[in-house]
């Protein structure tokens, strides 16, 4: 097809100009769609042009003349009722002064303003015409471009890409039916080239009957995609773990606490993937202290009692331990010994972890990307289970899950305490099954939350005082400096040293991303042991870290962070039974959204909730982030708009697929052409 005789030759101007538009096939211009359009069907006379509106004239140019020591073009321009108007151009080749030669005629489109030149238009767009020449049948549509590309370029190459492209219907016409929806080629022809009666106001809104068949098919090409993607990884061979119970029951008996009914739903739901001969690959997402690590555990002892090693990886050294200690704490008595992999443990103790490993010996391992990075041999590898999932990127993961030998792909379940928006897990995340804990364990209070201008930051230092000499403990979060890892270091020993100053009788420590694993970890037990009052912290104890004693935190500089970062840190205390709170320091004056973001954080304390509002402000390409290189985006649809076309679309997606292979392939190479590939893994 991009053989076609209108399409500009491969490496020419033009087609690197269309390819920075992401279009490289006529197929993908007929899917580039107008922002808007404009109405060159009617003429206004310039007596009923209204200042502020934009009209179309004909006139007949009277004079043009280029002004100094301001460089502009005017042109003086009467239409047939005998009214004047001036059109001025500021930015012009000299080419178009010719153009405007006294008593030709033409057609300027453009906002009609009150100027010092009386009536004018700004920079129109100017058409040379013979008079009373036919008028446009349809609106002009206004593309999406790049500097160089301008629209009648796009628009001739969308008249003729119309003419060529086959716009075969690829949806049951019992489907559409079904949901009113028009045909495809209808549809596109209606959003190209609209007729002048259409109905501006949906077409602009995107709710015309056209936008909703090209929504609609893009929320399903998207389903279609990750579905495929999904049954071709679950094609794949994995190790079938039916559970025992002899380690899990075991376990079971030992447990401190019951079970909420969430974390029972859910280990019965790995438990059954975990079973099965083909390789899990299931998201667990849980709000910041829903209980996500016992549910690991119970999975990793699955593999174990059938004789198979499974590994926990974490985003940093500080979690990864704490997760090593708590599985330790929790196998030990069971005789089930667990490896501890990092970075910063040494040489010779990683090496004797990883014979261990090699050998079979030991079956459960805990580590950071140390896991993936070192050269680590897991012969019985059957499950991998990856916390904070999306703080490691697609590479990472696909590295982990290439660890067991080859021919046999382990189970992978994901964890995430940034909870996905259930719009944005029905689409983005359909390559996955996702099971969710929606209940925090029993006992928790909701942490009171105050915003206070760091005018007050003496009053916040002195409620910290008196808080820890009642016993309290307190996280003092240093502020983010995204722009330089060594001035954060700088602020948080500044940090230190100052409230060392001002609260002598308080035991302070501090922790961050430089120090070496030892100091880490000696300060973090000192911390959870109790011997010290306040630990100031750089961001490196955003992810899971669990003191249950800690009750109150600071959080300096709070207009710096990110939503899902502030709740992931508030969500450090509220951990034990102790009413806590968390003081959001921020420095005025506020912008637009970082307002809006302390404005979440300080009305809502459910993870579920503040996803939305974040997935509002920020849209849906910040909020999936690293996830996503290749997947494909939405363009049109909007998650929250066209709420109603998901399931719709979902559903179509299951009955395709089922039926119709063959449309489903015309469907992905239409709008994906060849980044369909990328998916299959
Ligand atoms: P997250 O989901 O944030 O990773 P954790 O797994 O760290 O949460 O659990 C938070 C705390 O709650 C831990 O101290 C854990 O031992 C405890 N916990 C987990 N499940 C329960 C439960 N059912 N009842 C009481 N405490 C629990
Ligand atoms: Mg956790």
């Amino acid at each position: 097809m991009s053989g076609a005789a209108f399409w500009p030759t491969k490496g020419s101007r033009q087609a690197t100009l269309l390819a920075r538009l992401d279009i490289h096939r006529p197929e993908d211009l007929v899917l580039h769609l107008p922002l808007r359009y404009e109405d060159e069907t009617r003429l206004t006379s310039i007596e009923q042009a209204q200042v502020g509106a934009s009209a179309q004239i004909e006139a007949e140019v009277l004079s043009s003349e280029i002004t100094r020591p301001r460089r502009q073009l005017l042109a003086r321009v009467r239409d047939e009722a005998g009214s004047e108007i001036v059109a001025r151009w500021i930015n012009f080749y000299p080419s178009l002064q010719k153009q405007l030669a006294p008593g030709r005629w033409v057609r300027l489109f453009g906002e009609v303003r009150g100027g010092f030149f009386g009536v004018e238009m700004v920079h129109p767009r100017l058409r040379l015409v013979d008079k009373g020449a036919p008028l446009p049948q349809t609106l002009t549509p206004v593309y999406p471009t790049t500097a160089g590309l301008g629209q009648p370029v796009l628009r001739r190459l969308l008249d003729a890409a119309l003419e060529t492209v086959p716009l075969d219907e690829p949806l049951p016409a019992a489907l559409r039916q079904r949901l009113s929806l028009p045909g495809f080629a209808e549809a596109i022809r209606t959003l190209h080239r609209p007729a002048p009666d259409i109905g501006a106001h949906t077409l602009a809104e995107r709710e015309h009957p056209a936008w909703l068949r090209i929504k609609f098919e893009e929320l399903l090409v998207q389903q279609l995609s990750l579905r495929r993607a999904y049954h071709a990884r679950r094609a794949h061979e994995a190790v079938c773990l039916p559970p025992c119970r002899t380690l899990t029951h075991a376990l079971h008996e030992r447990l401190p606490f019951a079970l909420t009914s969430a974390q029972r739903r859910v280990m019965d739901e790995i438990a059954a993937d975990l079973a099965a001969p083909h390789p899990m690959q299931r998201l667990l997402q849980g709000d910041v202290g829903s209980g996500k690590t016992i549910v690991a555990a119970f999975a990793m002892l699955q593999a174990a009692e059938n004789g198979w090693q499974a590994v926990l990886m974490a985003p940093t050294e500080i979690l990864a331990e704490q997760h090593y200690r708590k599985l330790a704490a929790w196998l030990d008595p069971l005789g089930i010994g667990i490896a501890w992999l990092s970075g910063g443990r040494r040489k010779r103790e990683r090496e004797a972890e990883l014979a261990r490993l090699a050998s079979g010996e030991c079956l459960l391992a805990v580590g950071t990307h140390a896991l993936i990075e070192t050269p680590v041999n897991l012969p019985r590898l059957a499950l991998a289970v990856i916390d904070e999932q999306h703080r490691f990127g697609v590479r990472q993961r696909l590295a982990l899950r290439d660890k067991g030998s080859a021919g046999v792909r382990p189970h992978m379940l994901m964890m995430s305490a940034t909870p996905i928006p259930r719009t944005l897990a029905m689409t983005h995340y359909a390559d996955l099954d996702v099971s969710t804990l929606d209940e925090l364990p029993p006992g928790r209070t909701p942490v009171r939350t105050r915003l206070a201008s760091t005018a007050r930051r003496a009053e916040v230092v002195a409620r910290l005082k008196a808080g820890c000499l009642e016993g309290r403990q307190a996280y003092w979060v240093c502020p983010l400096i995204e722009e330089s890892e060594a001035l954060q270091l700088k602020t948080a020993l500044e940090t230190w040293e100052t409230l060392k100053e001002t609260l002598p009788e308080l035991r302070i420590g501090l922790i961050h991303g430089r120090l070496k694993t030892e100091e880490k970890a000696a300060t973090m037990a000192a911390f959870v042991a109790g011997e010290l009052h306040v630990l100031v912290a750089t961001t490196v104890i955003e992810v899971g870290v669990d003191v249950p004693r800690a009750s109150l935190m600071v959080i300096e500089h709070a207009e710096r962070f990110g939503l899902a970062q502030l709740h992931q840190l508030r969500g450090r205390v509220g951990r034990g039974t102790a009413q806590s709170s968390c003081v959001l320091l921020y420095e005025p004056p506020l912008s637009g959204t970082a307002r809006a973001r302390l404005k979440v954080i300080y009305e809502h304390n459910d993870g579920f909730a503040i996803a939305r509002e974040d997935l509002r402000i920020r849209g849906p390409g910040e909020f999936i982030g690293a996830r996503q290189s290749g997947l494909p985006l939405l363009r049109y649809a909007d998650l929250e708009r066209d709420d109603a076309l998901i399931e719709p679309a979902r559903e179509a997606a299951g009955e395709l697929l089922a039926v119709d292979p063959q449309a489903v392939d015309k469907l992905l190479t239409r709008w994906l052409g060849s980044r369909e590939g990328l998916l299959r893994t």
